[in-house]
C-alpha cells in the first residue's frame, strides 16, 4: 500500500515497508461498508458519538458507515449533515456518510431540504426518515420523484405505524404467550410492497431497511423480477436471533435487551433472510446499530428502548449465519458487507475489490478463534449486544483506511 491506495501484491520479499503485518491465515476482505448505523450525535452523546461510533465501526473491520439521520437536531438540512461528516474527517477512525432526512424534523409532514443536502460538503445521497416510516404515499412518492434529480435513493423504515401501534415484539406465538403487544409481519410487508410500486412508478430506485420477514423477502424477489431499482438489507440479528429470545436466553426471560424495530422474528423468518441474502434477493448486511445507555434498556420491557449495537459483532455474526451454514462464502461476504452496499450509497473510494491501484480500505480477518462475547471490552460508548453470553466466531486483526491501520492486533490506533 502506497498513499492510500494499493501498489503492489504478491511476494513482497525485498519491498521497501514501514509497516508489516504477518497475515498468514487471515482473510483479506475489501473495507466493510455499512448502509445503516446511528452515531447518536448531535443530541445523544450519552449514548454514542461520531468519535465512539467511528471507533467501533473501524473494530468491526468498518471503513465507511452511513450515520442516520434520527438525530437531535434531526439531519434535515445542509448544516447538520455537514457537521456530522466534519466529525466524521476529524476523528479519522473511518469515512462518515450522512444520511440526510426524508422529512423535515421526520415527522412526515413535508419534504426536508434534499436538493440542499445532497449539494452539501456531505454529498447526500441517501436519504431516510428511520427510526420512522414514510407511510403518507403521496410524500413518499414525492421523495423518490424528487431523489432522481440526484441518483440518491429513499431507504425506507417500512413499519405500517397503525398497525403497529403500542408493538412490543413479533406478532406471533410468543407475544401470545407473554401477553406483550405483536408488531405484525404485514405492517412491514404492506409497506414495501407499496413503496416498490411507487418505485416503479416514478421510475426511481429504492432501499428497504432491515428487512425481517418471509414475506417482505418474497415481494422483493418479485419486485427486482420485473426489473425494478429495488435493493435491500438485512440485519446480523435478523440473521440469527428469533422472538423464541423473549423467553428464554442466556441473559434470561423478559430481557429488553432483545428488544428491536423491526422486532426479532421467528425460525422460518429467519432461514428465508438467509436464504434471501445468499442470492442476493437481499443485496446487503448492514448492521443498524443503535447505542442506547444502559437506563434505557434495563428496565422493564414495554418501556425500554428498541434496538441494539451492531458495529462490533457484524462480520462475527455473518461468518456464524452465513458461511459456516455453507450458503455464503468470503468472496459473497465481501461482496454483501462491502461492494453492493457501497454501490447502493453511492460511496465510489469503498467496496472495491482488492487490487492495484484500487483505495487501500482492507480488513483482515481471523475467521479461526471463537470467543465469548465481552460488551465491556467493546468500543461503543453503549453496551447493548444482543451476544452477551453467547460464543461467536472470528476476529477482525486490523483494518485500513485508505493504507492507514485504523486497528493493529485488534486494537484502536
Ligand atoms: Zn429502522
Amino acid at each position: 500500500m502506497k498513499d492510500g491506495v494499493i501498489a503492489e501484491i504478491g511476494d513482497l520479499a525485498g519491498a521497501a515497508a514501514t509497516l508489516t503485518v504477518d497475515a498468514a491465515g487471515l482473510i483479506a476482505l475489501p473495507g466493510l461498508v455499512d448502509l445503516h448505523t446511528h452515531l447518536r450525535e448531535p443530541g445523544r452523546e450519552d449514548a454514542e458519538t461520531v468519535e465512539t461510533g467511528t471507533q467501533a465501526a473501524a473494530r468491526g473491520g468498518y471503513t465507511a458507515v452511513h450515520a442516520m439521520a434520527n438525530t437531535s437536531p434531526v439531519a434535515d438540512t445542509a448544516g447538520v449533515v455537514e457537521q456530522v461528516w466534519r466529525l466524521g474527517q476529524e476523528h479519522g477512525h473511518c469515512d462518515v456518510q450522512p444520511v440526510g432526512a426524508v422529512t423535515s424534523g421526520l415527522e412526515g409532514r413535508q419534504l426536508a431540504e434534499l436538493g440542499a443536502m445532497a449539494d452539501s460538503a456531505a454529498r447526500v445521497r441517501v436519504f431516510s426518515d428511520d427510526g420512522k416510516c414514510v407511510s403518507d404515499a403521496v410524500l413518499m412518492r414525492r421523495a423518490l420523484e424528487y431523489v432522481k434529480a440526484f441518483d440518491g435513493v429513499v431507504a425506507q423504515h417500512a413499519q405500517e405505524p397503525r398497525l403497529t401501534e403500542g408493538a412490543q415484539l413479533n406478532e406471533g406465538e410468543v407475544s401470545g404467550r407473554l401477553g406483550l403487544s405483536g408488531w405484525p409481519a404485514v405492517a412491514e410487508e404492506a409497506i414495501i410492497a407499496r413503496d416498490c410500486l411507487l418505485a416503479a412508478h416514478v421510475g426511481s430506485r429504492l432501499h428497504v431497511c432491515h428487512v425481517s420477514t418471509s414475506g417482505s423477502v418474497e415481494i422483493i424477489r418479485w419486485a427486482k423480477s420485473k426489473g425494478w431499482d429495488v435493493t435491500a438489507e438485512v440485519t446480523p440479528h435478523h440473521l440469527l436471533l428469533t422472538d423464541s429470545r423473549a423467553e428464554s436466553s442466556p441473559v434470561g426471560p423478559y430481557n429488553p435487551i432483545y428488544k428491536v424495530n423491526p422486532p426479532l422474528r421467528t425460525e422460518e423468518d429467519v432461514r428465508a433472510l438467509r436464504e434471501a441474502l445468499a442470492d442476493g434477493t437481499i443485496d446487503c448486511v448492514a448492521t443498524d446499530h443503535a447505542p442506547h445507555p444502559v437506563e434505557d434498556k434495563e428496565t422493564e420491557w414495554s418501556v425500554a428502548a428498541m434496538g441494539m449495537i451492531g458495529l462490533e459483532t457484524a462480520l462475527s455474526v455473518v461468518q456464524e449465519a452465513m458461511v459456516e451454514t455453507g450458503l455464503l462464502d468470503w468472496a459473497g461476504v465481501a461482496d454483501r458487507m462491502s461492494a453492493r452496499p457501497a454501490r447502493i450509497g453511492r460511496l465510489a473510494g469503498h467496496g472495491h475489490p482488492i487490487e492495484v491501484g484500487a483505495p487501500a480500505n482492507i480488513t483482515l480477518y481471523d475467521p479461526s478463534p471463537r470467543a465469548l462475547v465481552d460488551p465491556s471490552a467493546m468500543a461503543s460508548r453503549s453496551r447493548n449486544t444482543p451476544y452477551e453470553g453467547m460464543t461467536l466466531p472470528g476476529r477482525v486483526v486490523a483494518t485500513f483506511l485508505r493504507g492507514r491501520p485504523t486497528v493493529l492486533e485488534g486494537k484502536l490506533v
